[in-house]
């Protein structure tokens, strides 16, 4: 049998695209330009008083799987970059679990910019983000969205035409729906925040058994 080499796992990973790798780029720095400018936000005071940055999504544009959390913490408001603190340590194992890296995949928050304390992101805080978000999803297009924690799949699932699917994450978590994206059908997986198994053992192994559902993407 064909042995998969490195360089055809990449393949599979990739979606088929409708934009240029070119393209994809433009856009993506046209979404980190704006959210640099955002001074209309109603959490620009707040980055700008902590020196802290925007977060903007990560990994691959031509991904096929996206994960979608919540908001940057302090250690993403301050390296500009999602999920690299506790939350993001578990992620990677999580990813790990399934033979992924940061690079297969694109991870990304609705929420752009830190929330003081890190508390939830209020109504008005999600509404301004989510354009951008909106944004990234068009880019990378991808098949499956894998949302991490309760805002993040109220959203998502409101987005993707999945707004009767919607209940507590404990009835749904690790299963797959099939929602409408502008672009075409679109997978989508309620996972639960990584933070729920920084303490818990139980979580994180119900966090490693979810994650499986994702092997048949990868
Ligand atoms: N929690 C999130 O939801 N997003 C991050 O980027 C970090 C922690």
């Amino acid at each position: 049998m064909l042995k998969e080499n490195g360089f055809l796992k990449k393949l599979k990973l990739y979606n088929f695209m409708t934009l240029s790798v070119g393209e994809k780029f433009e856009k993506m720095k046209q979404i980190r330009d704006e959210l640099l400018e955002f001074h209309t936000s109603p959490l620009y005071g707040y980055r700008i008083e902590n020196k802290y940055f925007p977060v903007v999504g990560e990994g691959s544009h031509g991904a096929r799987i996206m994960f979608v959390g919540e908001a940057p913490g302090e250690n993403e408001a301050k390296t500009a970059r999602p999920f690299t603190g506790k939350s993001g340590k578990l992620l990677d194992e999580m990813l790990e679990s399934i033979k992924l890296n940061r690079s297969d995949v694109y991870i990304t928050n609705i929420v752009k910019d830190r929330p003081p304390a890190s508390r939830e992101p209020s109504g008005e805080e999600v509404a301004a983000y989510v354009p951008f978000l909106d944004r990234e999803i068009q880019t990378v297009e991808p098949k499956v969205i894998a949302t991490l924690g309760k805002s993040a799949m109220n959203y998502v699932f409101t987005k993707m035409g999945l707004t009767a699917i919607i209940t507590h994450i404990r009835d749904i978590h690790g299963k797959e729906f099939i929602g409408k994206g502008d672009y075409g059908a679109v997978a989508v997986i309620p996972l639960y925040h990584p933070a729920v198994g920084l303490t818990d053992e139980a979580n994180k192994q119900m966090l490693v058994n979810d994650f499986q559902v994702l092997k048949k993407y990868v």
